[in-house]
């Protein structure tokens, strides 16, 4: 099972700590588009990711980071997930 994440400075926040309807739609997008991203196999070695992390200041203001089987899984979806 992959492991996804979301951290904000750092912490690790899940969507139970949500308190607004914006930061539960946000937080409910950036896992749909992390687990749809999770589906994804590397063409050469048909593995998907083995983990994917969001880190930013604020939900709307994240970076993707991706641990994979190699540069070309991670760089593609680094950038998939950079344009969502
Ligand atoms: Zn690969």
């Amino acid at each position: 099972m992959i492991d996804i994440s979301v951290r904000i400075n750092g912490r690790e926040v899940r969507p139970s700590d949500m308190r607004t309807d914006l930061e539960r739609a946000l937080m409910d997008n950036t896992i749909r588009v992390m687990r749809d991203a999770a589906r994804y196999q590397c063409p050469a070695h048909l593995r998907t990711a083995l983990r994917i992390t969001a880190n930013g200041l604020s939900l709307a203001q994240l970076v993707f980071s991706v641990d994979g089987c190699c540069r070309i899984l991670e760089g593609v979806l680094e950038e998939t997930l950079e344009q969502l």
